[in-house]
């Protein structure tokens, strides 16, 4: 009876283990699937203005747009990596990407810019920019992109609509053309995401905070999302979203 029994636990022993293996080669077989599909999709993130150009300031604290821009930019980067998803940033802090160029700074820093997006060929730019107008009750956030790409209006369709769906929203709008170099200087969707006005006292109280940073960033962060599952692989796996 006991040598039965020993010998019943051995099979059960041995078919559990065979059981465990099974599981563990099918997870082992998933995962890197996964993983491969979602790590094809690359984006870049572009923190717009940086070093001595530091964009429009804000009405009422002076704050740099640069400096907004960077921290948003990080936020939505971060959002893409817990995705899955590579992500390559245009600049990581301050400065600006003219190196040790003594003349025509601007110019430089943008095509700094361009070489980053035609070297790694992203599935989407998004370049963030915080807005400015003479008239300072103008608020919300608003989006570009370039009058010859249909994928540019796509993504600039999703994000603005994300924007829209924001409870802070006071006035939906509607995505807009603009000649811009980080837009038609390369051939991948992209678009400006101007995330509110530094003119309206308003929009930079809200700006200048770290929450409402992250919500603007996951407003970008699911716009992108819609657009890559419409137009890649990453459909194959709208779960990824959810986890976020
Ligand atoms: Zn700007």
């Amino acid at each position: 009876m006991f040598v039965l029994k020993c010998k019943n636990l051995v099979i059960a022993g041995v078919l559990i283990l065979a059981f465990i293996a099974g599981a563990v080669c099918i997870g082992a077989i998933n995962r890197p699937e996964k993983s491969v599909a979602a790590a094809e999709i690359k984006v870049v993130v572009d923190a717009g203005h940086g070093g001595i150009d530091g964009g429009v300031t804000g009405v009422k604290t002076g704050v740099k747009e640069s400096e907004l821009n960077l921290a948003v930019a990080k936020k939505l980067a971060k959002l893409f990596e817990n995705a899955g998803i590579d992500v390559v940033l245009t600049r990581k802090n301050d400065a600006g990407l003219y190196g040790i160029a003594t003349g025509n700074l601007k110019r430089k820093d943008m095509e700094a810019r361009r070489d980053i997006i035609l070297k790694e060929k992203p599935a989407l730019v998004i370049s963030v920019h915080m807005n400015q107008y003479p008239v300072s009750s103008r608020r919300g956030a608003q989006v570009f992109f370039a009058e010859n790409s249909e994928e540019g209006k796509e993504l600039a369709d999703c994000v603005q609509k994300s924007f829209n769906a924001m409870e802070e929203t006071v006035r939906e709008y509607s995505a807009l053309k603009g000649d811009y170099y980080i837009l038609n200087s390369h051939p991948y969707p992209a678009c400006i995401a101007e995330c509110g006005f530094l003119s309206n006292p308003d929009d930079e109280a809200l700006l200048i905070t770290d929450a409402y940073q992250e919500k603007i960033a996951y407003a970008i962060f699911k716009g992108a999302i819609d657009f890559l599952s419409e137009t890649t692989s990453y459909a194959r796996f709208p779960e990824r979203v959810e986890e976020v």
